[in-house]
């Protein structure tokens, strides 16, 4: 199975599917990684939210892959949007990771109502950049506001924005937003943590596909153009979810699903979410 690779805006390659960790247990994330791996990702999505970054690099080494065939995300918390915080922690996440470089640094929320701009966190993560550390840097929830502020007052443009996307969410405006800058759009909860499963329009194209409600929302995404990184710790599931390539959903059945949109977020709204843990 081939996954298709996204070029982003500085010419690093992206697997458009990869697999995302959050909400997994740090003892069960080497394990459910390594699954991942063993099927054929090449793609993990993680955070220092998530508590469970140490899980994810003892994975790619138990993998016997090199580490440059795997593609690994993490994201600044919310905590450190200082600049020295914010250079301090991520380099504590390449030590828990136990790798030398990163794939892609996020800045995890833009966190609007709090002292620190996201200005300043962000022309930390350029250092980060420059230094080669990582190897793309991004922003994750940030609205159409938030990117362009970004944009215009420091250098570097976002290789990826990493927003909530699924069948009820579908973000046409951010979506735009981030391609009219050359920003890659990664799409979080790409299954609404399983809430758009049981939606009858998608049941029926399952279906009439023989695939899964779970594949033919993911393939929906990949067919956007999205990057997508489904969490699960469901062997069969992770398998599952990796099976997206030997069909093809219509325009008609594309805007079936495009049209189920009714802005329902399953997490917080980036403009009011402030919250440092
Ligand atoms: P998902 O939309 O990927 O859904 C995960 C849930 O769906 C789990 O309960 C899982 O169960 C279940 N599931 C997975 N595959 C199937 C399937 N084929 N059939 C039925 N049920 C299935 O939600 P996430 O919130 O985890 O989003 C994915 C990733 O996005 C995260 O892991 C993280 O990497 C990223 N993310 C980023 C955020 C950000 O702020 N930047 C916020 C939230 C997520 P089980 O595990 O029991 O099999």
């Amino acid at each position: 199975m081939t996954v298709p690779t996204i070029v982003l805006n500085n010419g690093v390659s992206i697997p458009q599917l990869g697999f995302g960790v959050y909400q997994i247990d740090p003892d069960e994330t080497k394990d459910a990684t390594l699954a991942a791996l063993e099927i054929g990702y090449r793609h993990i999505d993680t955070a220092q939210m998530y508590g469970n970054e140490a899980g994810v690099g003892e994975a790619v080494r138990a993998s016997g892959l090199d580490r440059a065939e795997v593609f690994v995300t993490s994201k600044l918390n919310n905590a450190f949007h200082a600049h020295d915080d914010a250079i301090k922690a991520f380099d504590e996440s390449l030590e828990r990771l136990g790798f030398d470089q990163l794939d892609l640094f996020l800045i995890h929320w833009p966190l609007p109502g709090i002292d620190v701009d996201f200005v300043e966190t962000w022309k930390a993560l350029e250092e980060i950049y420059r230094s080669g550390r990582a190897k793309s840097i991004g922003v994750s929830n940030f609205q159409p506001s938030h990117l362009r502020r970004l944009i215009q007052d420091t250098e570097i443009v976002p290789a990826v924005n990493q927003i909530e996307v699924h069948p009820y969410l579908t973000q046409d405006e951010v979506r735009s937003v981030n391609s009219e800058h050359g920003v890659a759009t990664e799409a979080w909860s790409p299954i609404a943590q399983g809430m758009v499963l049981d939606d009858h329009a998608i049941t029926g194209i399952a279906a009439e596909q023989g695939k899964t409600v779970a594949q033919v929302v993911l393939r929906w995404h990949i067919q956007r153009g999205d990057i997508v990184f489904p969490k699960s710790v469901t062997r069969s599931r992770i398998e599952e979810n990796f099976d997206l390539f030997d069909f093809e959903l219509s325009e008609g059945d594309m805007g079936l699903i495009t049209a189920l949109d009714k802005g329902h977020r399953t997490g917080p709204d980036p403009d009011r979410f402030n919250y440092i843990p």
